[in-house]
């Protein structure tokens, strides 16, 4: 008996220090210049290519990790770092994961490697779903693909899109037989440098600035079969058993956010921890009354709630990464309740932490504003915190919640 444990393991400990370092000392002391330019940084991402923390290789030992606990560990320190960064940094992974998801073997061995390319010539990917009419509803997507001869065409706008139009390789959810709903979507990959494929407006956003959000329109793109992602046979199966009225897994882009919420959730950790790590020192020592400010009870025990809101938000985390590793899938939405309560708690972190910084914590020569800028879009992307609700009151109710 006494099986159970949260320590994290002597690999797991080894990757967590390794990643933090490169986080402290090359992407923190960035972070203020990259959110002003509001650009790509891609000597950063370099870097990490350089060290091997951005790499197909790197990716494959955090996926292999049979806990599953690893790449939400990498997640959490890169985005203490600053998540605008790590974002440019790990947003690949999205377009990483809609691979592995729905992709045959052949498919993830092609593939994934582009989608990061080398130290030398680092290149990203990108998933694209959400279009200007179908943000939260997945169902209603209007980028149609066509079967011509033996490929398949693509026609129309995604918007939103992390590292959409500089990735080299695009992931695409479009729909194949739009009377079908979200079970007559299939997932494509669009190679580097297919005629067709271009960026529209890039947008100027509240926080993570240094990571690209842009529209991509498609344009008569042609691409091969073989981009198909699970190929023609597993898609035409499918569509058979949904016309005549059968059960089919859960859809193409459905299985990818499902993946990666715990992930997602890891993010919002590292910003809340950076945010009450900052809070706390600085309560120690600033003075005000002629004592510092934390031997106030209202200020030390705010700190308190937030280490408690942390914890209980990576603990959600850890189980929701395991559970998808090791367990018989989410019984009532491990992995929604997770990013749900992670992003909540980067929220309310980040601004208690200005509260406790005082006016200093408004002034932009500290960064504490700049992690509740970037903490909120966590209540946004990958399902709005209503959807996460929405799937949890599903699950645990068996009832179809509107
Ligand atoms: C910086 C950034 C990066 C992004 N990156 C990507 C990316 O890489 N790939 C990608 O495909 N998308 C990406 N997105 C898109 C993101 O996933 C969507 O913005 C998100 O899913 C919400 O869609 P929407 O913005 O259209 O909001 P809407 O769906 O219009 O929602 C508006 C409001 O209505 C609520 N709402 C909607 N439906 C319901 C309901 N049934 N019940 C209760 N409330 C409801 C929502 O919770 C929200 O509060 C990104 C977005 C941003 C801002």
């Amino acid at each position: 008996m006494g099986d159970f444990s949260l320590a994290l393991n002597e690999d797991q400990l080894q990757i967590q220090k390794w990643v933090h370092e490169f986080a402290e000392r090359t992407i923190r002391p960035a972070a203020a210049e990259w959110d002003e330019r509001e650009e790509t940084p891609w000597p950063i991402i370099q870097e990490a290519a350089k060290i091997g923390l951005y790499g197909w290789e790197s990716m494959a030992q955090f996926f292999a990790d049979p806990t599953g606990l690893t790449l939400g560990i990498v997640n959490e320190e890169l985005f203490w770092g600053d998540a605008g960064i790590a974002l440019a940094i790990l947003g690949t992974g999205l377009g990483v994961a809609g691979i592995m998801n729905n992709g045959t073997p052949e498919q993830i061995m092609t593939w994934i490697p582009q989608c990061f390319g080398t130290p030398e010539d680092v290149k990203l990917a990108a998933f694209c779903v959400t279009e200007p009419g179908a943000g939260s509803d997945v169902s209603s997507l209007r980028t149609r693909a066509k079967k011509d001869g033996d490929d398949w065409v693509l026609n129309g706008t995604k918007c939103f899109i992390t590292n959409g139009g500089i990735a080299d390789v695009h992931v695409v959810v479009a729909t194949v037989d739009p009377s079908l709903g979200a079970r007559g979507q299939a997932s494509f990959v669009v190679p580097p440098g297919t005629p067709g494929l271009s960026m529209g407006k890039k947008e100027k956003k509240m926080g993570i600035r240094a990571s690209h959000t842009a529209e991509v329109i498609f344009d008569d793109v042609r691409i091969p079969s073989a981009c198909l992602l699970g190929g023609e046979e597993k898609l035409e199966a499918r569509l058979a058993r949904v016309r005549e009225g059968g059960k089919t897994s859960s859809q193409a882009a459905m299985r990818t956010f499902e993946a990666s919420r715990p992930i997602v959730g890891a993010q919002a950790i590292g910003i809340a921890r950076a945010a009450y790590e900052f809070a706390l020192d600085y309560a120690k020592e600033r003075n005000q009354f002629g004592r510092a400010i934390i031997e106030n009870q209202a200020i030390a025990f705010l700190l308190a709630d937030m280490a408690t809101e942390i914890d209980a938000a990576r603990m959600l985390v850890y189980r929701a990464l395991w559970l998808a590793r090791n367990g018989e899938g989410y019984q009532n939405a491990e992995g929604s309740m997770s990013k749900l309560k992670a992003g909540r708690t980067a929220v309310w972190v980040t601004e208690r932490a200005i509260q406790i910084l005082g006016g200093y914590g408004y002034i932009r020569d500290f960064p504490v504003e700049r992690w509740h800028r970037d903490a909120k879009i966590y209540d946004l992307f990958e399902g709005t915190e209503q959807i996460q609700q929405l799937v949890i009151s599903r699950a645990i109710s068996g009832v179809h919640i509107r």
